[in-house]
């Protein structure tokens, strides 16, 4: 498998951002991004201007973050081809996304309010929507912006971010299993780095949080139409994991099931009967724990994971590390399901 490494969810003077599109995409370049993915509230601008594809090493996307008015409902729409109008209702967003072509992702579905800086939550309500192809499990500047800081401690969070990051919110990851157990096909989990340029510049955001997506070849690096299509097919189907590389670069995890002679891998179903062994290996030390179904049922301090099961359920990875003597969140790896019953059951 091939790993590239990109930023989703992020605003440039298009929209509310604090750099134009072309000083965003210089910090992307700066920062070794593989792909950045631009994401203005109601706005192609981005597009328009030509800035899609290839800049250096670093792939450029440019979808929207559809924003109504009021305090909710933001949805993040990606290779649709145009505009979606933030007038429809925001259960008609996924829909008109897919029969757009796109792909689609509910933004910070549990958001809370950002006191220190006066902002209110923007969660999603919507949900008797269909459609989508996943959600932000992790919005990074909600995280780092809703603690309720004194002006001291929010200094020290510009200096020290990591100090205070939290990770997903525990609701997220629980309507996530829950939604993902019953889910014909899978969810995919995305992390938003939802990156303003405010306070916390871009090219710092941009090598704190990442999603790390599998190919299984290579991008061309000439092609953009085909290369974006590659990287945002693999999101969709769940083929990525979110880390905070801030804390320490999580290039070359892996996390796969194996069957006889097949290896599974984040966003894949096996259907099945018999015995799986799940097999979770990092770059670094850190305390590596499985869940299935949102409950924890294997946990390794070190390098590698191995757990040996037949028991049906949605398993996927969460990686803790240590920061000046707090635990942080360090990787989220999107879930392998394993289904009951027979394999001709699914043929
Ligand atoms: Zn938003
Ligand atoms: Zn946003």
């Amino acid at each position: 498998m091939y790993e590239y490494q990109g930023v989703i969810h992020v605003h440039t003077r298009y929209s509310d951002g604090n750099r134009v599109a072309t000083a965003v995409i210089q910090a992307a370049m700066d920062a070794d991004l593989d792909f950045l993915v631009i994401t203005d509230h109601n706005s192609l601008g981005a597009r328009e201007a030509g800035l899609e594809g290839w800049h250096g090493h670093t792939l450029v996307i440019v979808g929207e973050e559809i924003t109504p008015p009021g305090n909710a409902n933001h949805f993040l729409a990606l290779a649709t081809g145009s505009h979606i109008p933030e007038t429809m209702a925001p259960e008609d967003y996924a829909p008109a996304v897919q029969g757009h072509g796109g792909i689609g992702f509910i933004a910070h579905p549990d958001d809370v309010a950002k006191p220190f800086l006066h902002l209110d939550a923007y969660p999603w309500t919507a949900w008797n929507t269909s459609g989508y192809d996943g959600f932000e499990i992790w919005n990074y500047t909600t995280d780092w912006a809703s603690r309720d800081y004194n002006l001291w401690q929010f200094i020290r969070a510009l200096c020290f971010p990591l100090e205070w990051i939290q990770g997903p919110p525990a609701e997220t990851l629980h309507r996530w299993d829950r939604m993902n157990k019953e889910a014909t096909t899978l969810l995919a989990g995305i992390v938003g780095a939802d990156a303003h340029g405010y306070g916390y510049t871009y090219k710092r955001m941009f090598r704190h949080v990442r999603n790390h997506v599998w190919l299984e070849k290579p991008l061309s690096g000439r092609d953009p139409v085909e290369d974006t299509q590659a990287i945002l097919k693999a999101i969709a189907r769940g083929r990525l994991f979110g880390a905070l590389d801030g804390w320490k670069p999580a290039a070359g995890l892996s996390f796969t099931a194996t069957a006889g002679d097949t290896t599974f891998l984040p966003g894949d179903i096996l259907a099945g009967s018999g015995t799986v062994q799940f097999t979770c290996r990092l770059p670094h030390p850190a305390a590596i724990t499985l869940l299935r179904d949102g409950d924890v049922v294997a946990r390794q301090e070190g390098t590698t994971l191995t757990y040996i099961t037949d028991s049906p359920g949605v398993y996927r990875v969460e990686v803790y590390g240590r920061y000046h003597g707090r635990v942080i969140p360090w990787i989220f790896t999107n879930p392998i399901r394993l289904d009951n019953g027979s394999m001709d059951g699914n043929m």
